[in-house]
């Protein structure tokens, strides 16, 4: 109920004065059951931003006074207007979580003119009131489970991902048994019981959690994490090349600074994209940097389309995806490159896991799509408070569930 409508000037801000409506009044602000009132909370009367009227701040403000609650003891009473414990309003809260899935950073600070770290807090608070009354964990039947570094000095999170839905269903922070264990505990055996197929990478932990909490499970090869091995053994290659290659120079032992390479060197050096990224992806410069790679460089012109041909069997799948694999690895063994050489016994060695994943059919781009997406939320995430906003944000970009901009349906 609104009781009156003011300007501060000294705050600049329209102010709001609002209170609960009978039905809504006397509720513990954690749990919402209807409690005796406790005394009249912190001395004075509170306000919660809103959403600009224009470009004039809004403020909302009441009393808060405290209610007993049974479970909780003294607490703050709920107010409609407002999640517990926030300083911003509901409606505030949904479009800065909604701002921070959309658009950048800097357009988020700019815009709602709060702190980055603020968006951080506003960001959790939207997500648990999604989590309390969303099972995100449920119909899981195929599911990718990855580690993700989200801040140097081995920080790491553990991620989920639902393969059908391409969502995003859990995370935590830790990569070890105990993390994993949490994430079963969560999903009960019932519905573990229904999980058909897990990819990973071929962390031992992940393996040895998933034998013991989903047995049933056929445990496949994560697509994305597989071909991620031949792109670093071709990175091998290219050091390689580049050692090899003329125009290459030292540090100068005057200024002690790093020399520009120059002629064949330096066009190696610019070629790591090139040889990097999906063949459809290239620019034309990019191409014509392999083209020349091919001419200049057989070997690791040969190294390319190793990693080029191991893509491809994850492309195909199936019957003809384990016929390509077959002759990638009598390929690779008779290669001739060192890396390649125990690329392929690795593949070798993982060879049923990666079976499982070419009949399975589980799709690469998703998994690869994912993981990038997240790798680039933990980068905008920085600045947060610790690892909980960042898994917020994730939830909130990747886990199918964002609350809409207030007001749109
Ligand atoms: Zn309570």
């Amino acid at each position: 109920m609104v009781e009156g409508v003011d300007f501060d000037d000294e705050a600049e801000a329209v102010i709001v004065s609002v209170r609960p409506n009978a039905r809504a009044r006397g509720r513990c602000g954690r749990c919402g059951r209807r409690s005796p009132r406790y005394d009249r909370g912190e001395p004075g009367r509170r306000r919660w931003r809103a959403l600009d009227l224009g470009s004039t701040k809004v403020f909302l403000e009441a009393e808060a006074p405290r209610v007993r609650c049974r479970d909780h003891g003294p607490t703050v009473a709920v107010v409609p207007w407002a999640r517990h414990g926030a300083g911003h309003t509901r409606d505030f809260d949904d479009q800065a979580a909604w701002l921070a899935v959309h658009v950048s950073k800097s357009a988020v600070v700019d815009l709602l003119r709060v702190a980055w770290r603020t968006v951080g807090a506003i960001v959790a608070r939207v997500s648990t009131d999604i989590d309390a009354s969303v099972d995100r964990l449920d119909g899981l039947v195929r599911i990718g489970i990855d580690e993700i570094s989200y801040k140097r000095g081995h920080r790491y999170l553990t991620v989920v991902v639902d393969h059908d839905t391409g969502r995003l269903v859990w995370a935590a922070p830790g990569r070890d048994d105990a993390t994993l264990n949490r994430f079963f505990d969560e999903l009960g055996d019932q519905r573990a019981a229904k999980i058909t197929h897990v990819s990973a990478d071929m962390a031992g932990w992940i393996a040895r959690v998933v034998a013991t909490r989903a047995p049933a499970a056929v445990r496949c090869a994560d697509p994305f994490h597989v071909v991620a091995w031949a792109t670093e053994a071709l990175d091998v290659e290219r050091r390689r090349a580049w050692n090899q290659a003329s125009g290459r120079r030292r540090t100068d032992p005057v200024t002690g600074r790093a020399a520009m390479a120059v002629g064949d060197a330096k066009a190696l050096k610019r070629s790591r994209y090139a040889l990097w990224k999906n063949p459809e992806n290239l620019t034309e410069r990019q191409q014509a940097k392999l083209d020349w790679i091919a001419k200049t460089d057989p070997r690791l012109w040969r190294a390319y389309l190793l990693k080029e041909g191991l893509r491809y069997a994850f492309t195909v799948k199936g019957e003809a995806g384990k016929e390509a694999l077959d002759h990638w690895i009598s390929w690779a063994r008779r290669c001739r490159i060192p890396a390649f050489v125990d690329l392929q016994r690795r593949i070798v060695k993982h060879r049923s896991a990666i079976n499982a994943t070419l009949d399975s059919g589980l799709s690469n781009g998703l998994v690869e799509s994912t993981n990038t997406k997240i790798r680039v939320l933990t980068r905008i995430a920085f600045g947060f408070h610790g690892p909980e906003p960042l898994i917020a944000l994730a939830l909130l970009a990747l886990g199918g569930h964002c609350p809409p901009l207030p007001g749109r349906k």
